[in-house]
């Protein structure tokens, strides 16, 4: 059974939830509405060595903030600030003197950058390399929520910014060459906690996530919850500096924000953001009907069949 597979099971076991507003598994959070109009957001991820890190490859301080910085964009993705953490670590035997101390300093000044309190967790030891696990809160307007079931057919599709970086530095990483720049981008994922709440604000922004598997993989979650299809421009699609389109499309941990909007109002949003951010925001495709998800990909506007687009994740 696959990763979602199994997220679906254990979604059909706990279909019940109590009768008070609660939004549980399939969003990039959790929801819980406190009254007054406003609401709580809960999400968690786990990074364990091996999988997600190398321990020989960063440092723990840059560690401690790309912990938290997962987690925070899976709030900023919901359209509301993060607020809060708790930080849960399982650490082996044998780590370096000092390693804890240096990565909880790396996660707190994260924490102090982005406004955000750490305010419980746990520790034990691990018998399997280091653990890291965050239970991030957000909290806003429940208004201002953005969730992946909310794409409407005739959406413009926007990303917040260039694409790929990060699976171009993992590829150097995994070759040795630690000291890239793009290695560097990918210790140090930026989550859009800024344009996040800026966009839950946007009436216009119909559903929204983050990119964290990559867009040919991420898009269909919307696809999917939204019931609807998409087309991509393949020339439309922002590649970072030193990757591949494949890297843009098929690589994870960019950690940026995937919207739709409404077609009418697309170009302003998309003025709006470049003035308050200073940086645009990428038009990639449009919403379609359909009804299984389907993902139509564009060049010069005509359709590129075949099965060459050879991303990990399909
Ligand atoms: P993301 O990449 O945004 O973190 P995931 O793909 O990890 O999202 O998870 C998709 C959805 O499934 C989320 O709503 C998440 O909370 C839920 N989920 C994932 N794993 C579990 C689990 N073990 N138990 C309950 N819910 C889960
Ligand atoms: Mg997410």
């Amino acid at each position: 059974m696959g990763e979602f597979e199994l997220i679906a099971a254990i979604a059909r076991s706990c279909r019940t939830l109590p009768d008070n507003g609660f939004e549980g598994i399939g969003d990039d959070c959790a929801v819980l509405p406190v009254g007054d109009g406003e609401a709580l957001v809960f999400t968690c991820d786990a990074l364990c060595e091996g999988v997600h890190f190398l321990r020989d490859a960063i440092s723990p301080e840059a560690l401690g903030a790309k912990t938290l910085a997962v987690n925070l964009s899976d709030v900023a993705a919901m359209g509301v600030r993060p607020v809060a953490t708790l930080l849960a670590l399982s650490l082996p035997a044998d780590l370096d003197a000092g390693w804890a101390e240096r990565f909880v300093a790396g996660y707190t000044a994260a924490s102090e950058r982005s406004g955000v309190a750490l305010v419980g967790g746990d520790t034990t030891r691990s018998t399997s390399g280091v653990v890291l696990s965050v239970t991030a809160i957000g909290r806003g307007p429940a208004a201002h929520l953005k969730r992946r079931r909310d794409a409407r057919i005739g959406d413009a599709i926007f990303v917040t910014d260039r694409l790929g970086a990060s699976a171009a530095g993992l590829r150097d990483l995994l070759a040795g060459r630690c000291g890239t720049p793009l290695a560097e981008i990918h210790r140090t994922p930026q989550a859009e906690i800024e344009a996040g709440p800026w966009l839950g604000e946007q009436p216009a922004v119909h559903a929204m996530m983050d990119l964290s598997d990559g867009l040919a993989s991420d898009l269909r979650h919307i696809l999917a919850a939204s019931h609807c299809g998409a087309a991509i421009d393949l020339d439309a699609i922002p590649v970072a500096a030193g990757a591949t389109l494949d890297d843009a499309l098929g690589g994870g941990e960019d950690y940026k924000l995937l919207l739709t909007v409404s077609a009418t109002a697309a170009d302003g949003l998309a003025s709006a953001f470049e003035a308050r951010f200073g940086r645009p925001l990428y038009r990639v495709g449009r919403i379609e009907a359909a009804d299984d998800a389907a993902l139509r990909w564009l060049r010069d506007g005509n359709p590129v069949v075949g099965d060459w687009l050879g991303f990990r994740h399909f």
